[in-house]
């Protein structure tokens, strides 16, 4: 049986967002992340990280620091006993199919970990998350809301990753 992914979005979704990050000192992990991603694990879906780096095309830091930042986040998130199956990350800013909305890093990782992408989820504080659970077909899941969102409506919008899953999981998979 196949199984469906959490696509999840990093910054702002699952640690907080201070701007292009390419040191893992700087990763806070947000409140209720853990157990989250442990109640979408419990559901049977796959945890997939699908990360904008563009910090890389404008030169503010290599590829192997989001390497680096992805593990770090990774090993925080195991010591509270939560866990990601895949990190994605675009590092580019321009001509490629991969940066968020395009679907490029998620049909890569639909192929690569044969998931079934029609009851697949995306979460994300940000419009290019949603825009890419749009241009997927999957339902999108608002966290975080940032102020001033003009993006596709969310299926629904949730005070925190927490709060989406909870109501993703509840009324939704
Ligand atoms: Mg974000
Ligand atoms: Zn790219």
């Amino acid at each position: 049986m196949k199984k469906p992914a959490a696509f999840l979005d990093r910054d702002g979704t699952l640690m907080e967002d201070s701007g292009y990050i390419g040191d893992p000192h700087r990763i806070r992990i947000l409140e209720g992340v853990p157990e989250a991603l442990r109640a979408l694990r419990d559901a049977g879906f796959e945890r997939i990280v699908l990360t904008n780096q563009s910090g890389v095309a404008r030169g503010m830091f290599g590829e192997a620091d989001v390497v680096t930042v992805n593990r770090a986040l990774a090993e925080g998130l195991a010591l509270r006993g939560a866990g990601i199956e895949a990190f994605y990350y675009c590092p580019h800013l321009t001509d490629c199919d991969c940066r968020k909305p395009a679907v490029g890093m998620l049909r890569r990782a639909v192929e690569e970990r044969g998931l079934d992408l029609s009851s697949s989820v995306m979460f994300g504080d940000g419009l290019v998350d949603m825009a890419l659970a749009a241009n997927a077909g999957i339902a999108g899941i608002l966290v975080n809301e940032l102020p001033g969102y003009a993006g596709p409506p969310p299926l629904y919008r949730a005070r925190s990753l927490r709060d989406g899953v909870r109501f993703f999981l509840e009324h939704v998979a």
